[in-house]
């Protein structure tokens, strides 16, 4: 019996026991990707065996389950999702929702490398707007930042992107040593082109192969080093998410500052995370999640998975605790970024 029709289960909407309603899905639709990011993968990565990766129905089930509980944006994130083998098929399918009024927002996040063939595409599907993650604007320093990827294909991804009517965001992780004398000029970029950009500190997420302490750079020293050559006004603006945005004067534009080891951002948090495999993070900072896959596939309709939604945000926590594990040079959470997506 389907969920919609069942008699025994009401859709009410998600609430967790700290009075947060939960409205906002990020879901990793592949946790493989054709970039290997230094601060993201070592790169020899193991990936999920592909029996393990729930199809792109079951995905499209869970995601509508969620949609049925309230929740009003959708984000696709990976690995990166526009590898994953028929993703458009998900996207138009979820696009259903967007028509009925149920979802407020699909959108995805995404290095750009195959941007420029699925543009049109997205922007037909009602997919307003992307985040594409760039870190630099050198191509030799973009090469040593993501090992495998080219430049040239990320500024044609964000080009058809724009050309298609997708409003961009840039997202930017700020590196020590690598990009942090480059941040400016991609606020200058970035706000020249009618993009925000939000910059990211880097988090303890996952073995990577290199030592975080040389990564880190705190946000408080970039936004100083900003303010040297632009007027940065505090905003109210607020998505829910991590993010604390300022105006720049000079561009009138919005940036953003994602600094999850430096500042607490829990108490509006309204999002959890699903994983390709259908588990269910209930926090980007803590190990304990909830696996929907066994009741989505336990039988044919919904009960058993809205049961198990609601044990899984009856647990999620009042806030995370990231922290670089300095004595043993660990990171605070052994799963690497690329299975929640951010
Ligand atoms: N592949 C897509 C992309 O790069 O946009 C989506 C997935 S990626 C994991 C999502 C975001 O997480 C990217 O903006 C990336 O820069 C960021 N990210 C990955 N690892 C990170 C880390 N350890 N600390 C901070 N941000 C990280
Ligand atoms: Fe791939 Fe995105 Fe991770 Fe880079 S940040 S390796 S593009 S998943």
């Amino acid at each position: 019996m389907d969920f919609e029709q069942a008699a025994t289960f009401q859709p009410t909407p998600i609430v967790d026991p700290f009075g947060r309603s939960i409205s906002y899905l990020r879901v990793s639709v592949t946790d493989r990707c054709d970039f290997r990011c230094v601060y993201c993968m070592s790169e020899n990565m193991t990936f999920l065996p592909k029996a393990d990766l729930l199809t792109l129905e079951e995905l499209d089930r869970l995601c509508s389950a969620f949609v049925a509980r309230g929740v009003r944006k959708l984000r696709l994130t990976g690995g990166e999702p526009l590898v994953r083998r028929g993703i458009m098929t998900l996207v138009r399918s979820l696009s259903r929702h967007l028509a009925t009024g149920a979802l407020e927002e699909l959108t995805l996040t995404t290095n750009a490398s195959q941007l420029a063939r699925y543009a049109a595409e997205l922007a037909g599907c009602g997919v307003k707007r992307v985040n594409v993650s760039l870190d630099t604007l050198d191509a030799d320093k973009f090469r040593a930042i993501t090992r495998w990827g080219e430049l040239a294909k990320v500024l044609a991804g964000i080009d058809a992107a724009q050309a298609a009517g997708l409003a961009v965001k840039i997202n930017a992780v700020a590196l020590k040593g690598v990009n942090e004398d480059e941040l400016a000029d991609l606020v200058a970029w970035s706000h020249g082109r009618g993009m925000d950009l939000t910059i990211i500190e880097v988090m303890p997420l996952g073995e990577i192969g290199e030592n975080r302490l040389d990564q880190y750079l705190p946000l408080s020293m970039v936004r100083a080093r900003l303010a040297e050559r632009f007027t940065l006004d505090d905003i109210d603006y607020r998505t829910g998410g991590p993010a604390r945005y300022v105006r720049v004067a000079e561009t009138g534009r919005r940036l953003g500052f994602i600094t999850p080891m430096t500042h607490n951002f829990c108490e509006s948090c309204n999002r959890v995370r699903l994983t390709c495999t259908g588990t269910l993070y209930m926090c980007l900072g803590q190990e304990d999640a909830a696996d929907l896959r066994g009741p989505l596939r336990a039988s044919e309709g919904n009960d058993l998975l809205h049961a198990a939604i609601d044990e899984a945000i009856a647990r999620k926590p009042k806030g995370h605790d990231f922290i670089i594990d300095r004595r043993h040079r660990r990171p605070a959470l052994a799963r690497h970024m690329s299975v929640t997506g951010g």
